[in-house]
């Protein structure tokens, strides 16, 4: 990016942020003059274009609600006037695998131009904070492209992230910019895919300056591959030919122009990959910067292993984005996963909060207890991008220039603050996975936050959690909640078992950290004794494995933070080495 570009990033950045309001005023009326004479939105506004009757008139909707009229422009009705005046260009496919189904997203021209226009103001930040990386070297990005899926209307489907991987601005700056081969990138079997990536990421270790992966899951998945198939690959850059097992023929190209016999690489990579795994990325790759992946809301539950990885290399969670838009950007990315705000920018979508009455858990005690204390009996209407107040929560709603009219995206954030006029969010979690096997609510950051408490108590032991996820068992009477957890041993673990003793507290302390209305059906025996189910290393790669066989995009998968599918539980539970159960009675449990 030349200096004028990073300049004038950084510039539009104060301008978006600084002229919200008119922003999304302007936005709304261009969307709504597009489009109130659709079939959808008429229903409403008999054709009339203004935002008071928008916001009286038009229902807050789930996907479910718009789903028939995206099915019937899927089906091959006429794209134009059901839902939206353009026509489309194809679907967005949401992976829908962080607790729902996937989704056909409509996606218009417009789209690719919006991401662009925060992929610019992002870089600036980004030079900003770690100098211009493109002029450094290499990024070592691990990228999957899930296959297109054809609508009967031959318009087609595809994750957002393999549209932009696909894009031909992209793939002309992939050579010099990244590690990884376009074949490989495109490549329909992903044991292979992953193996050429970390290959080629290998053999150019010396220029690779940030390594990366859409979501933390994705990276973690990159070293644990890496550290069981690492003397194959070093074998393969000695002899300068790649294993048999690689047959795709566009790997296989990739790695005949690359791949030159180096037995002087592989046995200083041999040498590394011998000892500690402690710090092995800056180890094998010394000059990289960071790390850049998203750590926050489901994530954060790899960071420990991440940064175990690491060696104290910064964790950049750069973006929050879903198929429905483009959303903000982080404009601290040196801060920890705990700390992240997202900024969002006003320029794409028009944005509606509806507060959230309930307890709402951020991972930070800074807003705990601003949220705790906020009055409840606020009005719940939703309320417009300028007007959110700090320290509430909030459910996202989008309406957009693809059809999508005040749409819930299913996210529940938290105000942080403002820069210049635009509010920042802490992304809290998926407001529809909740773990319950009676009344109550648990929801993905209350786990999180009793997972968290709950694991220190494996510091000692020289144990780190590298995986977890929850299931409410109801299979006899009183149900109970079931923690799956990985467990991996740290260097430093000097041959430490697991201890049972340790282990039950662990699950005590999940109980005492979980919320009122948990502890309260405990104590009435209305739920039983929390079993924390330890399963085999390698397990959760297998549900990500089983997820990718049933459509998910390997880029966007996230292990579901509660499992919902018959199969899913099968996997776990076939491979579980220990259970363990809170010796809390009822009596004994606080209130
Ligand atoms: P998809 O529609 O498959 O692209 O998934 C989008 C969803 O991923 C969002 O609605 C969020 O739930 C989650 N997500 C995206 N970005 C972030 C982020 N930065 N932090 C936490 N969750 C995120």
């Amino acid at each position: 990016m030349a200096t004028n570009d990073y300049e004038s990033g950084l510039k539009m950045l104060e301008e978006l942020t600084t002229n919200a309001r008119q922003i999304q005023d302007q936005l709304l009326g261009e969307i709504l003059t597009k489009n109130a004479g659709t079939e959808y939105l008429s229903r409403f506004l008999h054709g009339q274009n203004d935002k008071r009757l928008f916001r009286k008139n038009v229902p807050v909707v789930a996907y479910e609600d718009l789903k028939p009229y995206i099915d019937r422009i899927a089906n091959g009705e006429a794209s134009s006037d059901i839902l939206l005046a353009e026509p489309l260009t194809g679907f967005s496919l949401s992976s829908g695998t962080s607790g729902g189904q996937p989704k056909l997203i409509p996606v218009i021209d417009e789209t690719t131009n919006t991401h662009t226009m925060y992929n610019n103001i992002f870089r600036s930040v980004m030079i900003k904070h770690f100098g211009d990386i493109n002029q450094a070297g290499k990024r070592m990005e691990l990228m999957f492209v899930k296959p297109d899926v054809e609508t009967p209307s031959g318009l087609k489907a595809t994750a957002v992230s393999s549209r932009f991987f696909k894009r031909s601005g992209f793939r002309a700056i992939l050579p010099k910019l990244y590690t990884s081969p376009f074949e490989t990138i495109v490549c329909p079997d992903a044991k292979q895919s992953m193996y050429c990536q970390i290959l080629f990421g290998l053999i150019q270790r010396d220029e690779v300056v940030m390594i990366g992966s859409v979501f933390a899951s994705g990276v973690l998945r990159g070293f644990k591959f890496l550290e069981n198939n690492w003397q194959e690959l070093c074998s393969n850059i000695r002899t300068g030919r790649i294993s048999d097992w690689i047959t795709d023929s566009g790997c296989k190209n990739a790695a005949s122009s690359i791949l030159k016999a180096n037995s002087e690489l592989a046995d200083l990579i041999e040498n590394i990959c011998m000892k500690s795994w402690e710090g092995i990325i800056r180890k094998l790759w010394p000059k990289t910067k960071y790390i850049g992946t998203i750590c926050t809301g489901a994530m954060m539950q790899y960071t420990a292993e991440l940064e175990f990885y690491c060696g104290g290399l910064p964790l950049v969670s750069g973006f929050y984005g879903c198929s429905e838009g483009a959303v903000g950007i982080n404009l601290e990315p040196r801060s920890k996963p705990l700390d992240v705000s997202y900024t969002f920018l006003p320029n794409s979508v028009y944005f509606e909060f509806v507060p959230i009455k309930e307890e709402c858990v951020a991972n930070s005690p800074n807003l705990v207890e601003s949220v705790e204390t906020k009055s409840s009996d606020e009005d719940t209407e939703p309320v417009e991008l300028v007007n959110v107040k700090p320290g509430q929560c909030y459910e996202l709603l989008v309406t957009n220039s693809t059809g999508l009219y005040r749409y819930r995206v299913g996210d529940v954030l938290m105000v942080t603050g403002f820069y210049n006029n635009t509010p920042q969010f802490r992304f809290v979690g998926r407001e529809n996975v909740v773990l319950s096997v009676d009344l109550e609510r648990t929801s993905e950051a209350d786990l999180l936050k009793a997972v968290t408490e709950a694991k220190t108590l494996l510091d000692p032991l020289g144990f780190i959690l590298t995986g977890y996820t929850s299931y409410g068992d109801t299979s006899s009477t009183p149900g109970h909640y079931v923690i799956f957890w990985e467990l991996k041993a740290k260097e430093s673990n000097n041959g430490n078992k697991l201890d049972p003793k340790v282990m039950e507290e662990c699950c005590s302390r999940m109980e005492d950290s979980l919320h009122f209305t948990y502890r309260m059906y405990r104590r009435e025996n209305i739920i039983a004794a929390l079993e924390i189910r330890v399963v085999k290393q390698g397990t959760f790669e297998e549900l990500m494995d089983y997820s990718v066989s049933q459509g998910a995009s390997l880029s966007q998968y996230k292990t579901p933070v509660c499992i919902k599918s018959k199969e899913a539980l099968e996997i776990l539970n076939s491979r579980v080495i220990a259970k363990f159960f809170s010796p809390k009675t009822q009596l004994n449990l606080l209130l």
